[in-house]
């Protein structure tokens, strides 16, 4: 699959949930409204989507949510997307969690043939984690990362970078990362649905953080390019890579490989953009795979050439109204 602007479409996210058992309070409403489950893909639907996907060229799923592994019965999808990679169609299956499950899951996703898992959090501090997820307990993260390293996961920690929440604990993290082993990357926080709170607030642009990280560390600039928006560097002192995705203050879309699929069927062709193709209608409609792969394609076709994702004091908006729980981040 070839885009209008020639960037080969390789890349599915899949969030199978809006569902999560955290609230952080960037990312959803306290009192989040939650789909009706009737409007949600079954799991023989996103295993059906995903399969065409491979078949149209995809090589890497990512699993995300809401929380994805809150879903009921989610071990059976990855147990069905693991055979695509024990055939070599499918060259990667990963996943986005909080990690509060991976104790319980971490071996099974390894049996499936995930290698890699991305763990959300952004602070190390049991208190304020409580208060940031609206409360969630870190011991059960904590436990998790345990589970995944045992397992033989690689693993990934995301911290989004929150002015006055946990700006002080950079050096914290990029000095735990390195003991445990753990990649690290920060994320610069997106305008994506209402929540209570002012998010220009707690707006930190990496550009900022990156010349203060400087001076305690010693940073080599990688080539490594995912055809995502993060930028990757090695730490001299830990040897681990760290990264930065800055959508805001820098975009990358030019290398985009990537398309995402919601819990509903919707295909957003851009995170940051709200044009979406109705793939649940094409998959119901049919036995025959043939309405499915001419949504697909008639979607990509129309993959814009960037985000405008803004940040605007002025009008308090968020510049696309769907949360991030919704598309999967
Ligand atoms: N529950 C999983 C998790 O915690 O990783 C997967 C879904 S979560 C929406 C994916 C990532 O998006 C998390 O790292 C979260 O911190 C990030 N995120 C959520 N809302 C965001 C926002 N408005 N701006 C930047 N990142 C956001």
């Amino acid at each position: 699959m070839i885009d209008p602007f020639g960037r080969k479409i390789t890349y599915l996210r899949v969030s199978v949930t809006d569902r999560c058992n955290l609230r952080c309070s960037y990312c959803m409403a306290e009192d989040m409204v939650f789909l009706p489950k009737a409007e949600i893909l079954s799991l023989e639907e996103l295993e059906r989507i995903c399969s065409v996907f491979i078949g149209l060229g995809v090589r890497k799923l990512r699993i995300t949510g809401g929380e994805p592994l809150v879903r009921r019965g989610v071990m059976t999808l990855f147990e069905s997307l693991g055979q695509h990679l024990a055939s070599g169609a499918l060259g990667e299956l990963t996943l986005t969690t909080n990690g509060t499950q991976l104790a319980k899951y971490a071996r099974q996703l390894a049996a499936c043939g995930v290698r890699r898992v991305n763990v959300s959090l952004d602070t190390r501090d049991p208190v304020k984690f409580k208060e940031l997820t609206r409360g969630g307990r870190i011991g059960e993260v904590m436990e998790g990362l345990d589970a995944a390293t045992d397992a033989g996961l690689a693993v990934k920690i995301n911290t989004v970078a929150l002015r006055g929440i946990n700006d002080g604990e950079f050096d914290d993290l990029i000095a735990w990362c390195g003991e445990r082993g753990f990649d690290l990357t920060f994320i610069e926080t997106m305008p994506m649905g209402e929540i209570e709170a002012d998010r220009t607030d707690h707006y930190l642009p990496l550009v900022e953080l990156r010349p203060q990280l400087a001076r305690r560390w010693t940073l080599t600039d990688l080539s490594d390019d995912t055809g995502g928006p993060a930028r990757y560097a090695r730490i001299a002192e830990t040897g681990r890579r760290i990264g930065f995705i800055t959508p805001m203050s820098h975009n990358f879309c030019e290398g985009c490989n990537r398309v995402r699929l919601t819990c509903t069927g919707h295909l957003y062709m851009c995170l940051g953009q709200d044009d979406s193709a109705d793939l649940r209608a094409a998959v119901r409609a049919s036995e025959s795979d043939i309405p499915l792969i001419a949504a697909i394609e008639g979607a990509v076709a129309r993959k814009p050439k960037g985000h405008d994702f803004i940040i605007d004091p002025a009008t308090q908006r968020p510049s696309v109204d769907r949360h991030m729980s919704v598309t999967g981040g």
